[in-house]
This record gives C-alpha cells, sequence and structure tokens, in this order.
C-alpha cells in the first residue's frame, strides 16, 4: 500500500468541539479534504445539505450500504452515520490529505480497513466544560445532551485505540497540533516506499 495522501480520522466527544477545530483548519490550510458524511439525522438549523452532511432517509442509506458505497457507518445516539467511500478514495489517490470527523466505531473499522490511518481523539479539557459547551451550543434538547454526554462517557473506553489525544483548550493551538500531527504522517517510511525504491535504482545506478 502506498497512497499518496494521508488519511486522518478526527473523534472526540460530542461538544468537544471538533466542529470549530475542523472550520478553522481548512480556512487556514488548503491541504486538506474534509469527507462529507451521510446521516439519517435531521439538519440543524443552519445546516446545509451536502455541506455538513448528505441528509437521507433511512431507506437511501441503506440502499448505499447494500451498494458498498460507504467505507464504514454506524449508529450514534438514535441516527445512522456513514463515509461515502468514492470521494475519500479519490482524493486520496490524488495525493490530498483527507480528514473523517467520524466517531469510535467507524474510526476503528476505518483503521482495519487503512491500517496506515491517523486517528485523532479530541477532548475538552474538562467535563464540565463539555456539559457547558454543549448547552451553550443551543442546539440541543436537554434529553438529547444527557444522552450524548452518556455517549461521551461510553467513547472514553475505546480511546487507547487512538494514536493521539488532543486537548481542546486553546483552538488556535490545537489546530496548529493538528496540522502537525497530520503533516508529519508523510514522514513515516509506509508513506515513503516511492521514495525509497527511486533511491534504492538509483543507489545501483551509482554502483
Ligand atoms: P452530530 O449529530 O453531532 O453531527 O454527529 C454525531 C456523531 O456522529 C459525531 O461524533 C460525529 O463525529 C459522528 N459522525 C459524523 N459523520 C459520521 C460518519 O460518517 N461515520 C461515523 N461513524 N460517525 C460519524
Amino acid at each position: 500500500m502506498n497512497r499518496k495522501g494521508i488519511l486522518a480520522v478526527v473523534s472526540g466527544f460530542s461538544g468537544a468541539g471538533k466542529g470549530t477545530l475542523m472550520k478553522k483548519l481548512m480556512e487556514k490550510y488548503d491541504n486538506y479534504s474534509l469527507s462529507v458524511s451521510a446521516t439519517t439525522r435531521a439538519p440543524r438549523e443552519g445546516e446545509k445539505d451536502g455541506k455538513d452532511y448528505f441528509f437521507v432517509s433511512k431507506e437511501e442509506f441503506q440502499s448505499m450500504i447494500n451498494k458498498d458505497e460507504l467505507l464504514e457507518y454506524a449508529q450514534y445516539v438514535d441516527n445512522y452515520y456513514g463515509t461515502p467511500k468514492k470521494y475519500v478514495e479519490a482524493e486520496l489517490e490524488k495525493g490530498r490529505d483527507v480528514i473523517l470527523e467520524i466517531e469510535i466505531q467507524g474510526a476503528l473499522s476505518i483503521h482495519g480497513r487503512y491500517p496506515d490511518s491517523l486517528l485523532i481523539f479530541v477532548t475538552p479539557p474538562s467535563a464540565m466544560e463539555l456539559k457547558n459547551r454543549l448547552i451553550n451550543r443551543g442546539t440541543e434538547t436537554e434529553e438529547n445532551i444527557k444522552k450524548r454526554l452518556n455517549r461521551a462517557a461510553q467513547e472514553a473506553v475505546g480511546v487507547e485505540n487512538y494514536d493521539y489525544l488532543l486537548i481542546n483548550d486553546d483552538l488556535d493551538e490545537a489546530v496548529e497540533r493538528l496540522h502537525k500531527l497530520i503533516q508529519d504522517q508523510h514522514m513515516r517510511v509506509c508513506h515513503q516506499l516511492d521514495f525509497i525504491s527511486d533511491i534504492t535504482k538509483q543507489l545501483r545506478t551509482l554502483e
């Protein structure tokens, strides 16, 4: 396997500030292609179909699964979420670094499929901060906040399977650290096999 782009998977507790982190990263650097997921959840105010998510019915989601159009999918709270395969594969092939912002089950299934992917888990500095962010976002009902906090507690269980923990305290700092983590992956030998092969050939011609 010698793909050119890095596949970075970013997960984290709901309310950890992943959305804002991604937005800032994309604004600051043009290295990245952000995958747009399909979901059966209803759009929140201001969310656009095709930009934030592809909002689909349960039937449409099932049909995407049947046609093998998803790289991974998972159920989160009461809805399904999945990563469309075509875009991710095409961008990686072009040499673009691709970011998936997905939850833990999906992240682990991506890691099984792409062992050289990079798994980053984003967390706020404290549990109280997480609750406050969910409340301040103003988009979730009280019951949903409870469900999400509960789910967050469950998500911490799998965090040891990730490569890096990113504490999102200062946003600008977190953006820089995320960018550096992803860019450093290009130096991993598994992403430099073409280079190694070229230099080996050149060395032989010089023998
Ligand atoms: P939200 O409803 O807050 O937009 O997303 C809920 C959770 O689903 C978040 O943890 C988000 O990262 C995750 N998610 C979004 N898209 C996907 C996807 O394509 N696959 C998986 N497995 N999780 C996703």
